[in-house]
């Protein structure tokens, strides 16, 4: 019989609906992917050179299970060039992706029993993870705008709370959470003797002179309560290299390095090396990318903001858009019933053939996410195929 714990998770609706895609794209089916959170734009070929030559001269041994020296230390400079925190290379552990350290991080730090508040919408695999470590996750919904509830969250903080994972810039709505609610966090944390969890893979995605802020950099004793999650993927387009790392106040960072030497022992080992040339040297291509999101951003907004129906935030970063459909639900496309968003993204998928994620992945109902990680063209093309799919519910 399968464990409890591992009965119990749900499976990643990300994942899962990525496999489905490639398996109507290869039957021939012409779907446009408006789903996945992984850039379009393919890993710069100076990333690729630094893993080639360091399969060349042969680093594909074992090495220190938190990272070799050299990725640790150009961690640790780009959390002082960017984030203005000091951070010294024993309190970094790297991992494979950033899942990897935020399951490091999740488990370091929660007991069996204790509660972590996750902010909704909030990424599908926060919750799994907590259940996963034994610990009782606690949803606590944002605001209409998608900012954090900071009465709420200070609300649900119990004895038993362990932490509270934020995830600024956000997926799934692209918030990015304001410096009040940032600091407000920080202190309760540190009022309470928990910890933030603070997943930043998306900071470099940050539009329109929005910043982002890290929570550890607000004081030093928010550093003290803080983990930061950061990782190759989204800034480097770098997804399936699965590099990521935690930043870590120097009580927990052993534990950190304890734990993943059980689990996976270090992170590939060439894959390190071009992470190192990712951080040093990646930046302008970073900022070419940022423009084009940005253009991609306006344009997907503007024309969901304008679908009959349909009422959308305007993100402030990350690469998604979460509009709420949720005045289509109980509508009718012949006898079949749209009852919530699950339903809806299986519609668009099966007879529009448009891939997007069901907002209730992300404990949010009404909504559905949509990916603006495909071409201009492409973006078009899945808004005008939703569009149209709207448009032929009936009462
Ligand atoms: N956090 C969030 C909010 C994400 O969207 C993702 C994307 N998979 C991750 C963490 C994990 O990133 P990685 O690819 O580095 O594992
Ligand atoms: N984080 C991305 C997404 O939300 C990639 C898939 C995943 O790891 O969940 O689409």
């Amino acid at each position: 019989m399968i464990s409890k714990i591992v009965g119990g998770i749900t499976p990643s609706a990300t994942c899962e609906l990525e496999g489905l895609i490639g398996s109507m794209k290869k039957e021939g089916i012409d779907v446009v992917a408006l789903n996945i959170g992984e850039p379009d734009y393919k890993t710069p070929e100076n990333i690729c050179q630094a893993c080639k030559d360091a399969i060349d001269a042969r680093k594909t041994t074992y090495v220190a299970t938190a990272g070799v020296p050299e990725l640790r230390q150009a961690i640790c400079r780009k959390l002082q060039r960017d984030n203005g925190l000091t951070y010294a290379p024993e309190q970094i552990c790297v991992s494979t992706g950033a899942k990897q350290a935020l399951f490091n991080a999740v488990m370091a730090v929660t007991n069996p029993g204790d509660e972590v508040i996750i902010p909704t919408p909030g990424w599908v695999s926060y919750v799994e993870m907590v259940k996963l470590v034994g610990g009782i996750p606690v949803c606590v919904p944002c605001k209409d705008d998608f900012q954090l509830d900071v009465a709420a969250i200070r609300a649900a903080v119990t004895d038993k709370t362990a932490a509270i994972i934020i995830n600024s810039p956000n997926n799934p709505t692209g918030a990015i959470y304001t410096l009040e609610s940032l600091q407000a966090m920080a202190d309760l944390a540190v009022e309470k003797d928990i910890y933030i969890i603070a997943d930043e893979i998306y900071e470099k995605l940050a539009y329109g002179g929005c910043k982002h802020y890290s929570v550890a950099a607000l004081s030093p004793e928010a550093y003290e309560h803080t983990i930061v999650i950061n990782g190759m993927s989204k800034a480097y387009r770098m997804t399936g290299w699965r590099c990521g790392y935690t930043a870590a106040p120097r009580h927990l960072a052993g534990g950190i390095n304890s734990l993943q030497g059980h689990m996976t022992s270090n992170s590939t080992t060439f894959v390190q090396w071009a992470a190192i040339e990712a951080l040093d040297n990646g930046e302008p291509e970073v900022q070419q990318m940022v423009e084009e999101f940005v253009r991609r951003r306006d344009y997907a907004y503007d024309r969901v903001s304008k679908m009959a129906h349909v009422s959308c935030t305007k993100p402030d970063g990350a690469f998604y858009l979460m509009p709420d459909v949720s005045w289509y639900f109980g509508k009718k496309a012949g006898d079949r019933v749209i009852k919530d968003s699950f339903d809806m993204s299986e519609y668009l998928l099966q007879q529009y053939h448009v891939a997007v994620v069901p907002g209730g992945a992300f404990m949010s109902p009404g909504t559905l996410r949509i990916a603006y990680t495909n071409s201009m063209e492409e973006i078009k093309r899945g808004l005008d195929r939703i569009e149209e799919a709207l448009a032929a519910l009936k009462d």
